[in-house]
C-alpha cells in the first residue's frame, strides 16, 4: 500500500522528509518522539495569560514596535495553510494623531501544546509587527527572538500532521488529567 500523500502542513519541505514523517505517524512512532522532546503542556490557557505572555516577549525584543490592542485565542482560525495565527493592523486618525491598532490572534489548537510551540507561533506573529512579508528580514527577526525557530516550526508541523491523521491530541488537558489524577 502506498503511503498517503503528505499533508499540507509539510508541503514546504522536501517530499522525502514529509514521507518519512507520514511513515512515523503510520507506525505510531511519532507520538513518542514528540512526547520525549516536549513532555509538558504549557499553562497559558486564557486570553489574559496569552496577553501577558505575548507582552513579555514583545517587551524583551520589540519594545518599540507599537502597542498591541488585543491578543486572543481564536477558535475560528483554521490551522491549515498559513493561518496558524493572524495579525491585523488598522490605522486611523484619532484627533491629530495617527493611531495604529494591532491585534494578534492565535489558533485555539495552541492552547494544548508545549510552550515551545506556542512561543514559535507568538514569535512569528510578533515578527509581523515589523515585517509584513515572509522574507529574509522576517525570518531573521524570528531567529533573533527564537534561535530554534525553524526546528520548532518543523516539529509543530509534524504534530499538526499527526493531529490531522489521528485526531488525537498529545497534550490535551483531559488526557493529562486522566493520566495523573489529582489527589482529593
Ligand atoms: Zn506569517
Amino acid at each position: 500500500m502506498r503511503p498517503k500523500p503528505p499533508p499540507n502542513y509539510l508541503a514546504g519541505y522536501p517530499i522525502a522528509l514529509a514521507e518519512q514523517v507520514q511513515q512515523l505517524i503510520a507506525q505510531d512512532r511519532l507520538v513518542n518522539i514528540l512526547l520525549q522532546k516536549y513532555p509538558l503542556a504549557h499553562a497559558v490557557r486564557t486570553d489574559r495569560a496569552l496577553y501577558d505572555y505575548v507582552l513579555e516577549l514583545k517587551g524583551e525584543y520589540l519594545r518599540n514596535a507599537g502597542q498591541l490592542s488585543k491578543v486572543a485565542f481564536d477558535s475560528k482560525l483554521h490551522v491549515i495553510r498559513h493561518a496558524l495565527g493572524t495579525h491585523t493592523s488598522i490605522s486611523r486618525v484619532q484627533g491629530t494623531k495617527l493611531k495604529t491598532k494591532r491585534e494578534i490572534r492565535i489558533a485555539t489548537v495552541f492552547k494544548e501544546m508545549p510552550l515551545e510551540f506556542l512561543r514559535m507561533i507568538v514569535v512569528h506573529e510578533l515578527a509581523h509587527l515589523k515585517e509584513r512579508e515572509h522574507d529574509k528580514a522576517f525570518y531573521q527577526l524570528c531567529l533573533h527572538m527564537e534561535p530554534e525557530y525553524h526546528q520548532l516550526e518543523f516539529d509543530l508541523r509534524t504534530y499538526l500532521s499527526h493531529l490531522e491523521a489521528t485526531g488525537q491530541p498529545l497534550w490535551s488537558v483531559a488526557t493529562l488529567d486522566a493520566a495523573t489524577p489529582l489527589e482529593k
